[in-house]
């Protein structure tokens, strides 16, 4: 069920403690950890603690929460001391989503191009 915890769901178990993980932030609701394979000197991911696939069921299914993970994400950047930086949802196989588990990126801290690939 949507928003319930998944037990086959890698950041459900980071959530939970299982897993370990750099956490950079903690709300209520989010959770903000260093990416295992950072693409960026600042790569930083920025979750609901809730478990929806992506962030397209994460903004039908709990708007508010999708809010808080934006806020978190300013947040994290600042806290970075970022000025520039990019905050990426990948949605769908065919946009490079691999952990089914609503995130958002948060890149900074080198030059970043456009488009992306
Ligand atoms: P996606 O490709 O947008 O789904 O992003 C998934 C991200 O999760 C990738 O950037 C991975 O490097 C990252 N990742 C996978 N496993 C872990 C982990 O255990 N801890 C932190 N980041 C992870």
């Amino acid at each position: 069920m949507a928003g319930e915890p998944q037990d086959d769901c890698l950041f459900c178990k980071i959530v939970a403690g299982g897993i370990p993980a750099t956490i950079v932030r903690e709300t209520e609701t989010t959770l903000a950890f260093r990416d295992i394979n950072p693409q960026a000197p600042t790569h930083v991911l920025v979750i609901p603690k809730a478990h929806y696939e992506n962030a397209a069921a994460l903004a039908a299914g709990a708007p508010q929460i999708a809010a808080d993970v934006l806020a978190e994400t300013r947040a994290v950047a600042e806290g970075e001391g970022l000025e520039s930086y990019r905050t990426v949802f990948n949605t769908g196989a065919g946009a490079g989503q691999t952990v089914w588990h609503a995130h958002a990126h948060v890149l900074g801290g080198r030059g970043l191009e456009w488009p992306p690939g």
